[in-house]
C-alpha cells in the first residue's frame, strides 16, 4: 500500500484535482492520499492557509475580514463546481464564519480548515473515505507527536479502502485543533505512511524530484534519482528545502523510502529517498547535490604555541555561546583557528565577542572576513575515493574561484568550502558543469 501526499500547488485548482485522480487511479495501491490546502494557481496568486492566517489576524483586531473570507470560500466552491462534486460545504463555511466573528475560533483551528475543506472536496472527487486527522494525529502537551497513540488511532480508523486524509494539523490533549508548523502537511503524509506501514511514501510537489543545483543559479538542473537520508540532511542543512524536516523522522525510522515526485510530470520517477542503496545508479557520478548558502562570517585567530596549549578552542567557543551563537563550522591550522558562523547571528554581537576573545583568549592576531558564502558538494560515493577533492578543486582555480576555506568531515559525505559571497554561484555552476552534466 502507497500513502500518497499532494501539496497546495497541487491542490490548487480543478485541473489539478483532475491530475490527482489519474495518478491515484494509475496504481491501485495508492491508497491514502494527504492532502495540503489548495496553494498558488500563478504567481501573484494567493495560498489558502496564507489568506486564513491573514483572516484571524483581521478578526483579532475586529476588523472584517469578510472580503478575505469570500476569497476562500469561492476557490473551494469553484473546485466543488467545476467537478461537479456532491458535497455541500456551505453550511459548514457559515458555521466556520460566525465562529470568527465572535472570536471563538483559535488561530490554529482556523488555518487547519485549508487542510480540512482541501479534504473533504478530494475524497468527494474521488469517492473515499474522509479520515480526519482531529480523530488520529496526537500531540503531547510539549507539541511533539505523540507516536504510539497517533499510530493506533490511525490503523484504527483505516477500513483498507480509498481513504483522504487532511494535512497539517491533529488534535493536543486538551482536545483543541493544533497544526504543525508551516509545510506540515509532509508530516501528516510521513505519520500516515508510518502508521499503516506503507511499502513507500509518495510525497507528490511541483517539481521532479529533489533537483542537484538551485535552479536560480544552474539552468535546468538535472533531479537526483537517488538519495540517502544523510545525505539529504547534508543538502537540506546547507540550503537545499524541499521537505519539512520533520517529515523525515517517521518513515525513516520504519525504513519506509519516500519519493518526491511531480503531479505536472508524473510520469518522471523523481528523486527516491532511501536509508540505504544496493546498486549504483551511475558508478561514473560521484556527487549527489550542490548546495550551499551566503552571507557567513569568519574570525580568525592566531596565536603563538597554540597548538600546545590546552583549552583555547574551548575559550572561543565558550564566547560564542554566551551570545547564543551557533557555529557551523571550525577550520584550524597550527597556531590558528578560525569559526564559521552566518553573519546574521553573529552581527548583533560582533564588538562584544571581538573584545571578549581578545581578553579571555589574547590572540596574537584576530580577524574578521565577511562576505563568504559556503558551498557543499554532497555524494555518499566520494568516500575512500582518492582524488575526488582535488578533482573539485582543479576545476575552481581552473575557473579563477578563490577558496576561503575548506572543511570536510571523516565520514567524506561531502566537501565543504568558503567563498567570496561573489563568487558563489560561479562556484556552484563549475561544480555542476564539470561533474554533472
Ligand atoms: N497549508 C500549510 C502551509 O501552507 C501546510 C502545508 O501545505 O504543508 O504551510
Amino acid at each position: 500500500m502507497i500513502v500518497t501526499k499532494f501539496g497546495g500547488s497541487s491542490m490548487a485548482d480543478a485541473g489539478q484535482y483532475r491530475k490527482i485522480r489519474d495518478i491515484i487511479l494509475s496504481n491501485p495501491d495508492r491508497k491514502v492520499v494527504v492532502v495540503s490546502a489548495a496553494g498558488k494557481r500563478f504567481k501573484n496568486d494567493h495560498k489558502i492557509t496564507d489568506l486564513l492566517y491573514l483572516c484571524f489576524a483581521h478578526a483579532q483586531y475586529g476588523v472584517d475580514c469578510s472580503g478575505i473570507f469570500e476569497m476562500i470560500r469561492s476557490r473551494y466552491q469553484e473546485i466543488r463546481e467545476e467537478l461537479n462534486i456532491d458535497l455541500d460545504l456551505d453550511a459548514e463555511f457559515e458555521a466556520l464564519k460566525k465562529r470568527i466573528d465572535s472570536k471563538s475560533v483559535s488561530q490554529d483551528e482556523l488555518v487547519s480548515r485549508g487542510e480540512y475543506f482541501s479534504a473533504k472536496l478530494m475524497a468527494g472527487f474521488l469517492g473515499f473515505d474522509f479520515i480526519d486527522s482531529a480523530d488520529w494525529v496526537r500531540f503531547n502537551f510539549d507539541g511533539s507527536v505523540d507516536q504510539e497513540k497517533t499510530y493506533a488511532a490511525l490503523k484504527d480508523l483505516y477500513r483498507g479502502n480509498g481513504a483522504v486524509i487532511p494535512g497539517f494539523y491533529g488534535l493536543m490533549p486538551d482536545g483543541h485543533i493544533k497544526t504543525f508548523s508551516r509545510g506540515g502537511s509532509d508530516i501528516t503524509g510521513s505519520l500516515a505512511a508510518a502508521a499503516l506501514d506503507a511499502s513507500v511514501y509518495e510525497n507528490w510537489t511541483d517539481v521532479s524530484g529533489i533537483l542537484m543545483a538551485d535552479p536560480r543559479i544552474v539552468e535546468d538542473p538535472q533531479a537526483i534519482p537517488e538519495v540517502t537520508y544523510d545525505e539529504l540532511r547534508e543538502l537540506s542543512y546547507s540550503g537545499a528545502q524541499v521537505l519539512h524536516e520533520g517529515s523525515i523522522f517517521p518513515v525513516r525510522e520504519k525504513n519506509i523510502p519516500l519519493n518526491i515526485r511531480n503531479t505536472n510530470a508524473p510520469d518522471e520517477p523523481g528523486t527516491m529517498i532511501q536509508e540505504h542503496f544496493d546498486g549504483d545508479h551511475d558508478p561514473n557520478r560521484f556527487i549527489t547535490g550542490i548546495t550551499g548558502k551566503k552571507d557567513f562570517t569568519i574570525i580568525s585567530l592566531s596565536k603563538r604555541g597554540m597548538s600546545n596549549q590546552v583549552g583555547v578552542l574551548r575559550k572561543v567557543l565558550t564566547v560564542l555561546e554566551r551570545h547564543g551563537i551557533s557555529v557551523d563550522y571550525v577550520p584550524n591550522g597550527i597556531d590558528n583557528v578560525s569559526v564559521v558562523m552566518p553573519t546574521d547571528a553573529l552581527a548583533p554581537h560582533l564588538y562584544a565577542v571581538l573584545s571578549e576573545i581578545k581578553k579571555d583568549v589574547e590572540p596574537d592576531t584576530l580577524d574578521v572576513h565577511d562576505q563568504i558564502a559556503v558551498v557543499a558538494a554532497v555524494g555518499r560515493k566520494m568516500a575512500y575515493r582518492p582524488g575526488i577533492s582535488g578533482k573539485i578543486f582543479a576545476a575552481l582555480g581552473e575557473e579563477n574561484v578563490n577558496i576561503r576555506m575548506i572543511n570536510q568531515g571523516p565520514d567524506e559525505l561531502n566537501i565543504i568550502f568558503g567563498v567570496d559571497n561573489q563568487d558563489f554561484e560561479k562556484a556552484i555552476r563549475v561544480l555542476y558543469n564539470s561533474f554533472v552534466k
